[in-house]
């Protein structure tokens, strides 16, 4: 049908080359080469058009299709009319395509159409996010579609960041009012604790083991408080940069006994047994390190572990491991505690995170021990790691880089 037209079209305006060539009729003559200028005319202006613009039959057959179509219907060639290229190709998904012919039929029906939807061009695997405009037009005497496309890629991808970049915001902004929540509770409640108490150290007929009482009660709070400030400006000071790595000679061992000394009294108060074990003897614990980094890291993770064990043991120690990079110390904090399931592991490590935790929320904290952990791992040059079972209890390693001393 398509192949008769053609014949009939050349044989009456003997635009067929051979058919060209034959006419003894110089008027016709010069009709046909001031309608060939006019096409070439025509044909260049569709070609600066920015759009993609085609020219096809409600069954998707193209007769003309500009420059900015050659790439998306795979054809440099200049058709100029009918041809064997058919735009539901661009359309894999059969489904797409029967949507497609619907769409046609109705513009040939004198409904104009614009779609939004996603075109695979020919002979490629790409996807281009495109808005197409489609209205009926004659072309060569013949009702053909006339689409103009519009490649939204850029902007679809441009779109996509925009959303991904406002849901971040919106979950910072989240995170950021629970935190303040937090943090207000975790300030007011030590501080009414030690201005309460204090108060009452004031009444004259308080009894010497009373007294004694509250003031340990004072001087705890005044800890955790000094625990919660020091957090929050260490965290500030990450934030912004602040923080330098600052390498001493250190002994290990003096460490974990420091460590060892310091939470004995607090593993005691809650029945838990605290362990202890040394990688090196003694005599060959010193390494080059961050002392001040280190000890802030070990203390956060074995602080956590005394906090989400409630009966058991809290051991911590480090060994000398071998990797892939060479020699590396490996510091560990092992407790029988409530464990962390698998899909929390990683965001444990990401600040202000523990508001999503009931479990955390009763136990007070404000989230930032295991973020100033991983930042501090970082600058050090190592990582951190979590091995966990829920109910059973958790490992924490942190890995740094190992420099003796010679
Ligand atoms: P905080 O302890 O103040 O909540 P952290 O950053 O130290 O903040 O810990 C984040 C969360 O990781 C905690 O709220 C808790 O849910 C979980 N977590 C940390 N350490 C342990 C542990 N040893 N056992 C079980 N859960 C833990």
């Amino acid at each position: 049908m398509r192949d008769d037209w053609k014949e009939q079209r050349n044989q009456i305006i003997g635009l067929g080359e051979n058919s060209f060539k034959k006419s003894y009729y110089p008027e016709l003559q010069e009709k046909l080469s001031e309608l060939e200028t006019s096409y070439k005319n025509l044909k260049s202006i569709f070609d600066n058009v920015e759009d993609g613009i085609v020219l096809h039959d409600e069954n998707g057959f193209v007769y003309f299709h500009n420059r900015q179509m050659s790439g998306i219907i795979n054809t440099g060639e200049d058709l100029g009319r009918e041809s064997d290229i058919n735009v539901s190709e661009l359309f894999p998904d059969e489904q797409d395509k029967i949507k497609m012919l619907g769409i046609w039929k109705d513009v040939m029906g004198s409904i104009p159409k614009v779609i939004s939807t996603i075109l695979t061009p020919i002979g490629s695997d790409s996807k281009i996010h495109v808005q197409v405009s489609m209205n009926k037009t004659v072309w060569y005497g013949r009702p053909l579609i006339v689409a103009v496309i519009r490649d939204f890629t850029e902007r679809a991808k441009f779109e996509n960041q925009l959303v991904k970049a406002k849901e971040k915001a919106e979950e910072g902004e989240r995170l950021m009012t629970a935190f303040l929540q937090n943090i207000s509770h975790e300030i007011r409640t030590p501080l009414n604790a030690i201005m309460g108490f204090s108060g009452l150290l004031d009444e004259s007929e308080l009894e010497p083991d009373r007294r004694k009482d509250f003031i340990s009660i004072i001087l705890r709070s005044s800890n955790q408080l000094l625990h919660v400030v020091n957090d929050i400006l260490t965290i500030s000071s990450i934030e912004t940069r602040h923080i330098k790595l600052r390498e001493n000679k250190t002994n290990l061992n003096e460490l974990i006994d420091n460590l060892f000394a310091t939470f004995k009294a607090e593993a005691d108060l809650k029945g838990l047994e605290l362990r202890h074990q040394k990688g090196f003897s003694d005599d060959n614990a010193e390494v080059y390190t961050d002392l001040l980094k280190l000890h802030q890291i070990i203390s956060n993770l074995i602080s956590n572990a005394l906090k989400y064990t409630h009966r058991g043991s809290v051991t911590f120690g480090y060994d000398l491991k071998s990797g892939e990079k060479g020699e590396f110390l490996s510091f560990f904090v092992k407790d029988t505690g409530i464990g962390i399931e698998k899909e929390r592991q990683q965001i444990i490590f990401e600040k202000f995170r523990k508001i999503d935790d009931k479990s955390g929320t009763l136990n007070g904290g404000m989230g930032l021990g295991l973020s100033i952990a991983k930042a501090f791992a970082d600058i050090m040059g190592g990582r951190i790691k979590v091995e966990s079972v829920a109910g059973e209890g958790s490992v924490f390693y942190l890995e740094i880089p190992y420099k003796p001393i010679y």
